[in-house]
């Protein structure tokens, strides 16, 4: 055979072979140990000016500033219900409430429906379930349209803007067109398959603050439980700590080393009360074996625990577990890197923005990363002064019309630790909502922020 009939013949096979269709049901070919997902198309709804991805705190404070804007908005939620860390994790105390806008909505919904036990209007305990239902009547009045069980696994950027976020749920893939999307996924997840930059973990050895598993329990007579129970408006903190110390000495008694040292728990009313005993370490976000792994650990230890303390003949005698968290609590996820970065010397010396989305006013509280530096010191704390989080630093820098709000905007690992607690992120969520909603009437995108 002539050589330029070899190459000719030779060609055309290659050429036959990556036009060949793998049969149905057969893997197309990928390099090994990776699966190619073979393009296709999958419909598009392009009915929203904004899509709010995540509905914990910070996305129910945005979906509410944009839909009140008179924006279409959506809300794509993973989970059945509104609230995140708020109520799919239990979490049942707030922390850094402002004294009016949404967080004085919510507080004064909590109290029509007699949901809110101890603190004041700044940190206070509130029923879990109780706030599902407030939170979906304040989004539903706003407006807003809520989709649940459907997470954001796609992210399509042109042009260095977000054009298109995918979802899956039980209807199949789907994608969405909107002006701007806000990122309020707590882990930055849309942020992340935008392919924007993110930091995680501390600088240099990547340690993570801590995930917790709540649960919540019933017990025989809660007013011999009264010193155990935190109430920081009583005591202060020396109060709580004191009451874990009590927590602590019960659960070392019945043989059991606690993961958490520091084990709290707020008092729900009634004979119900919220355990949060514990601490699962070096779980990280992106990893769903890290967090399966972590939820089923978690969960043996609180049963373990619950069980130990309801043999004895104490005042924890018979105590019942009677419903724990749908999803484990995540402390630290991607700080998606904006505008701007919220630093420590911003939170300590109190800085000023005019573009403030948000004052944070709660200390920074770190959770010790591993079991071993939870023994000598569980929490590490610093005293800050009010500080302003600027809008800037709730967009995206690397990706226009895609924002974030809530515990993934962008900042250092140590003042994250202090603006992460709830009162800031339904505020800011807020905050973005509105400011997202006058950026497309405007005409105008997140990135012409970078002058404010
Ligand atoms: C154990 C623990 C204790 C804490 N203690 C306090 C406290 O006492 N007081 C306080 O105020 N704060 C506390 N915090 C901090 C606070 O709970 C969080 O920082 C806060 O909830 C952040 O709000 P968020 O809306 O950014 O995120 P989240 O509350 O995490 O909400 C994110 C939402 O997005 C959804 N979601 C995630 N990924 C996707 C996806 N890919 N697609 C669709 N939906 C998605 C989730 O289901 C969830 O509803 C605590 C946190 C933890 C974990």
């Amino acid at each position: 055979m002539f050589r330029r009939d070899f190459i000719k013949n030779a060609l055309s096979a290659i050429g036959a072979a990556s036009l060949a269709k793998p049969a149905f049901g057969e893997t197309p070919a990928g390099k090994p140990g990776e699966f190619r997902e073979p393009a296709r198309s999958v419909p598009l709804n392009s009915d929203y000016d904004i899509i709010v991805c995540g509905g914990g705190p910070a996305g129910i404070g945005a979906a509410i500033g944009a839909a009140r804007s008179g924006m279409k908005t959506l809300v794509v939620e993973s989970g059945g219900c509104l609230g995140g860390t708020w109520t799919r994790g239990q979490l049942s105390w707030v922390f850094d409430f402002k004294n009016g806008g949404i967080c004085r909505e919510i507080t004064d919904r909590l109290d029509a429906r007699g949901a809110r036990h101890g603190g004041d209007w700044k940190d206070f305990v509130y029923e879990p379930d109780a706030m599902k239902i407030v939170l979906e009547d304040m989004a539903s009045e706003a407006g807003a349209d809520l989709l649940y069980f459907t997470n954001c696994v796609g992210a399509h950027v042109a042009g260095g803007e977000m054009k298109t976020l995918l979802t899956e749920s039980k209807s199949g893939r789907q994608a969405w067109g909107a002006k701007i999307f806000i990122d309020c996924t707590g882990d930055g997840d849309v942020c992340a398959r935008a392919g924007a930059s993110f930091e995680m973990g501390s600088e240099g050895d990547g340690a993570l603050q801590p995930c917790s598993f709540n649960a919540i329990v019933r017990v025989e007579d809660v007013d011999k439980l009264a010193d155990r129970i935190t109430a920081y408006k009583k005591e202060g903190l020396n109060g709580h700590v004191k009451a874990t110390k009590l927590n602590l000495k019960d659960l070392l008694d019945v043989g059991i080393d606690p993961s958490y040292h520091m084990p709290t728990l707020f008092h729900l009313g009634g004979n119900i009360l919220l355990m949060m005993f514990n601490h699962q370490y070096g779980v990280r976000c992106d990893s769903a074996a890290d967090i399966t792994r972590a939820t089923v650990e978690a969960r043996r230890e609180v049963f373990k625990m619950a069980e130990a303390l309801a043999r004895t003949d104490s005042p924890w005698r018979n105590v019942r577990i009677i419903a724990t968290c749908e999803q484990i609590g995540m402390r630290e996820g991607r700080r998606v890197r904006g505008l701007y970065r919220v630093s420590l010397d911003d939170a300590v010396g109190g800085a000023r923005h005019a573009d403030a989305a948000t004052r944070a006013t709660f200390g920074v509280d770190i959770h010790a990363p591993d079991k071993e530096s939870n023994r000598q010191k569980t929490i590490k704390n610093i005293s800050t002064r009010p500080y302003d989080i600027p809008m800037r630093a709730l967009v995206c820098r690397d990706v226009d019309r895609l924002m974030m709000a809530g515990r993934c905007i962008s900042g250092d690992r140590i003042a994250h630790a202090s603006y992460r607690v709830t009162g800031n992120a339904v505020d800011m969520g807020f905050s973005a909502g509105r400011e997202a909603a006058r950026l497309v009437s405007e005409g105008r995108t997140p990135h012409s922020l970078a002058a404010s």
